[in-house]
C-alpha cells in the first residue's frame, strides 16, 4: 500500500521534522561518498519551494550515547549547503533551548540540521520524553529515511505517532520498488544472492524459494553450500554456523519450483590478497590451502545468461571479493548483466550497491535501494517500525 507523501499535505509556512539518512562515510572532516545525501534533496527541495521550514534530523555512526566529534554532522551541513547552494545552519543539539531558539528564527525556506540523533542516549530507546521534546518543534513529520526504518527509534518511528506524518519521496520510491518487485513479481523473476554470510540471508533466501524463479548464489555464501553437500572448500571463508541452513535451504528446494543455483567454478587465490596466485578451477576441485575468491567465468556467463532473460531481477551481496582487481570480474559481469537487462532491475545492500557505482552502472538500474539492512527485512516479510507508522495514502 502506497503511503501519503509530502505532496498529500498542505505545508506551506509550516515547521516540517524531517527524518533523513545522512549516514555517510567521512574522512578527515569530509563526506567521502554523498550518494545519502543527495538521495534526500527530491524532498528538501520540495518543501522548501512550498514554503516550509525544514529542520533535519538523522544519525550518523555509532557514537556510544553521547556526544563525539568525530560523529558530528558539521561535515554533512557543509556538503548539503553545497548541493543545495544554500547556506545550511547546525545546530549542537538535538532538543532543548538552544535548538528552539534556532527553530523559531527559521524562515519559509530555511534549512536547519539538528545534531547526530545518536548523541542522545533517549533516541535508540524511542524515550517518550525525547519524542515529546522533538515534536515541540515542528508541526508536521516526514520520514525520508527508508534505510532506517527497520529500527523503532524516537526520530524513525517514535515522532510519526505523536505528530501528522507522511513519507518523503526518497521513503516512497523504496517502498514502491520493494512492493511491486514482491507483490506482482514479473517472470522469470531472477535473484542474485551473494556476499559474505549466509545466516544474514537465510530467511531472505527461503522467502525467495517460494517466490522467485531462479535463485542465483554467489560469494561467500556459496562456502556454507558446498560445505553442506559434502564438498571440500580448502581455506575459503565459510560460516560453520551457515552450513546447516544451507542445508535445509537446499532440501527446501527440492520441493519448490524455483531452481536454486549453485556456482560450477570459481576463481581460487593461494592468499587473501591482491598480488596472490590464481587459478579457475571446478567447485569439486579447491586445491588444500587455497580459497574461493569469485565465481569463475563459466558461472559468471550462465548467471549473465539467466539475468539477461529476465522479467525483473533483484541482486543483494557481491559474487567475490569485488575490491580487488583479481576478484572482481563475477562481480562486474552480474552489474553489467543487470544494466543491459530489459526487465525491472533492483540492487539492495551495502557492498553491492557500492559494487553498481564501482562498475559505474548504478543509473542503469530501475532502483538502487539504499536500504541495507531495511529492504532486507522487507523482503523478509518484516513490519518495519518506521514504515507502518507513516499513514497509507487515501483512496482516489
Ligand atoms: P551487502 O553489503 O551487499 O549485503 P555483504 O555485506 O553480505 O553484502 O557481503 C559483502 C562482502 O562479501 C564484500 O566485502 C566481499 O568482499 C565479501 N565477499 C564476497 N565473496 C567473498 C569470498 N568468496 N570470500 C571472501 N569474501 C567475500
Ligand atoms: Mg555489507
Amino acid at each position: 500500500m502506497a503511503k501519503k507523501t509530502v505532496r498529500d499535505v498542505d505545508v506551506k509556512e509550516k515547521r516540517v521534522l524531517v527524518r533523513v539518512d545522512f549516514n555517510v562515510p567521512l574522512k578527515e572532516g569530509r563526506v567521502t561518498d554523498d550518494s545519502r545525501i543527495r538521495a534526500a534533496l527530491p524532498t528538501i527541495q520540495y518543501l522548501r519551494e512550498q514554503g516550509a521550514r525544514v529542520i533535519l534530523m538523522s544519525h550518523l555512526g555509532r557514537p556510544k550515547d553521547a556526544p563525539d566529534p568525530a560523529f558530528s554532522l558539521d561535515p554533512v551541513a557543509m556538503r548539503l549547503g553545497q548541493l543545495l547552494r544554500t547556506p545550511v545552519r547546525k545546530v549542537n543539539g538535538l532538543s532543548g533551548p538552544g535548538v528552539e531558539a534556532a527553530v523559531a528564527s527559521m524562515g519559509p525556506g530555511d534549512v536547519l540540521l539538528l545534531e547526530n540523533s545518536r548523541f542522545d542516549p533517549r533516541e535508540k530507546k524511542n524515550d517518550p520524553t525525547l519524542v515529546r521534546e522533538l515534536a515541540g518543534l515542528g508541526d508536521l513529520y516526514v520520514n525520508d529515511a527508508f534505510s532506517a526504518a527497520h529500527r523503532a527509534h524516537a526520530t524513525t518511528a517514535g515522532l510519526a505517532q505523536v505528530l501528522p506524518s507522511v513519507a518523503g519521496f526518497q521513503m516512497a520510491r523504496e517502498i514502491a520498488s520493494l512492493e511491486n518487485l514482491m507483490a506482482q513479481p514479473k517472470r522469470p523473476f531472477v535473484v542474485l544472492l551473494g556476499g559474505a554470510k549466509v545466516t544474514d540471508k537465510i530467511k531472505v533466501i527461503e522467502r525467495f524459494l517460494d517466490l522467485a524463479d531462479q535463485l542465483l548464489i554467489g560469494g561467500a555464501m556459496s562456502f556454507a553450500f558446498f560445505k553442506a553437500k559434502g564438498l571440500s572448500v580448502g581455506d575459503s571463508k565459510v560460516e560453520e554456523e551457515g552450513v546447516g541452513e544451507a542445508a535445509e535451504a537446499l532440501q527446501k528446494a527440492a520441493d519448490v519450483t524455483c531452481e536454486l543455483v549453485l556456482p560450477t567454478d570459481l576463481v581460487v587465490a593461494d592468499r587473501f590478497a591482491e598480488d596472490a596466485a590464481t587459478s579457475v578451477v571446478a567447485v569439486d576441485a579447491i586445491p588444500d590451502g587455497w580459497m574461493g575468491l569469485d565465481i569463475g567465468p563459466a558461472t559468471a556467463e550462465r548467471y549473465a545468461q539467466a539475468i539477461a532473460a529476465a522479467g525483473q531481477v533483484f541482486w543483494n551481496g557481491p559474487m567475490g571479493v569485488f575490491e580487488m582487481g583479481p576478484f572482481a570480474a563475477g562481480t562486474r559481469a552480474v552489474a553489467e548483466a543487470m544494466a543491459a537487462c530489459p526487465g525491472v532491475t533492483v540492487v539492495g545492500g551495502g557492498d553491492s550497491v557500492a559494487a553498481v557505482n564501482k562498475f559505474e552502472v548504478a543509473d542503469r538500474m530501475d532502483h538502487v535501494s539504499m536500504g541495507g539492512g531495511a529492504s532486507i527485512e522487507y523482503i523478509e516479510g518484516a513490519e518495519l517500525p518506521g514504515v507502518v507508522t507513516l499513514p497509507d495514502e487515501e483512496p482516489a
